[in-house]
């Protein structure tokens, strides 16, 4: 059996080119970047020159990136650093983030290191600006933390509003693009964004590395140390390997980025529109309009009695999808996300998610075995 996987929110295949720029980093390039021999000055050329790629791709600084083991870092990073170091009192944020942001925002409202303020949200999940600009006149020494796009869901929340927002309340404002990077464009220099987290391995990238954008404005300490490592913002010795993998992945991306959306998008549409056709009580979870993240589908289907079975069932006939976010993948137990959309809701929800190597065949055929899976025969 031909197994199709379409749980590309959860993590992606590696770009062959990707794997093409590494292979130098595990040959031949192994000294360790903070020597000054000509070992360590190449695998250090190797590090800048992929910051540069990064920064010239989001358009802002170099020195503005610090590589990270991971958007899950990041996220810590920015979150904890800000009310940490930047004097922050009131952290903002939604009950839908991803554990990265949440667990945080928890931890700081367990320690009383900061009050943190659930942002209510619009049905199909984006934030509602209207309680984001009340909680900000009401507030000082604020940072505000909204993800990009759900990585359940794909509800896609506005930057440059949201950052508006935050400028003209003098908020800070950290955003999680993980799920976002490499698939729509970003420009710092008009983005009002202080923080900004991205992780590799969801553009084609390896697991293990990602990044925090920086303001210059906004500088933390680092929460590793031990070392001189990414200009004193992060010690321990840079995963070079991970860190040209991921430039090498956002090149990529934004090379291609034009038709791989068209693509990917097509596919999308033409699962979401034969779901809906041939699935009796069947509808998207968050946001149905073209707005939303275009690798994500979110479904939600009636209560048929195999809810709990249903990513099992899909995985038996070769079809992997996810029931919530990826670190439940491949179980279907309760998301937070969908639980604070649709509190109380009874059913199912089932999440596909595409990639450029996706092809027509792959979501014709996941849709049937869902119908087989979710419709009684005979139906
Ligand atoms: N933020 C979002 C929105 C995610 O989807 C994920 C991964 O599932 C993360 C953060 C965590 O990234 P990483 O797996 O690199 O720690």
């Amino acid at each position: 059996m031909e197994r199709i996987y379409l749980d590309n929110a959860a993590t992606t295949q590696l770009d062959p080119e990707v794997i093409e720029a590494m292979l130098p980093y595990m040959h031949e390039v192994y000294g360790n970047p903070s020597a000054i021999h000509a070992f360590g000055r190449k695998a250090r050329a190797g590090i800048e020159q992929a910051r540069r790629m990064v920064a010239k791709l989001l358009h802002c600084a170099p020195g503005e990136i610090v590589f990270t083991s991971c958007g899950t870092e990041a996220d810590n990073m920015a979150v904890f650093g800000s009310v940490r170091d930047l004097g922050v009192k009131h952290v903002i944020t939604s009950p839908i983030e991803h554990h990265a942001v949440e667990h945080v925002a928890q931890a700081l409202e367990r320690t009383k290191e900061a009050e943190v303020h659930w942002l209510r949200l619009q049905p199909d999940g984006k934030a509602d600006l209207a309680h984001l600009e009340e909680l900000l006149k009401a507030h000082q020494n604020v940072l505000v933390s909204l993800m990009h796009a759900n990585n359940e869901l794909g509800t896609r929340n506005d930057l440059m509003a949201i950052g508006t927002l935050c400028r003209k309340y003098g908020a800070l404002f950290h955003t999680d693009t993980v799920q976002t990077m490499g698939h729509y464009r970003f420009d710092l220099e008009q983005l009002p964004i202080d923080f900004l987290t991205c992780s590799a391995h969801k553009f084609h990238g390896p697991k293990g590395v990602g990044f925090l954008y920086m303001r210059s404005s906004s500088v933390l300490r680092p929460m590793i140390v031990g070392g001189a490592q990414e200009r004193n913002m992060r010690a321990g010795t840079e995963n070079i390997i991970g860190i040209v993998a991921l430039a090498k992945a956002m090149e990529v991306a934004y090379r291609d980025l034009d038709e791989h959306q068209r693509h990917i998008q097509a596919l999308k549409d033409r699962m979401r529109e034969r779901i809906l056709a041939n699935i009796p009580g069947s509808s998207v979870n968050g946001d149905p309009s073209p707005d939303s993240l275009y690798t994500v589908l979110n479904i939600h289907l009636p209560d048929d009695g195999k809810a709990e079975m249903l990513i099992y069932n899909m995985d038996i006939e070769g079809i992997a999808c996810s029931g919530g976010s990826a670190c439940s993948s491949g179980s279907n137990k309760g998301s937070h996300v969908i639980d604070a959309l649709y509190p109380g809701r009874m059913g199912a929800n089932i999440r596909f998610s595409f990639s450029k190597f996706n092809t027509e065949a792959d979501v014709d055929r996941a849709a049937e075995v869902l119908e087989k899976v979710v419709m009684p025969v005979g139906v």
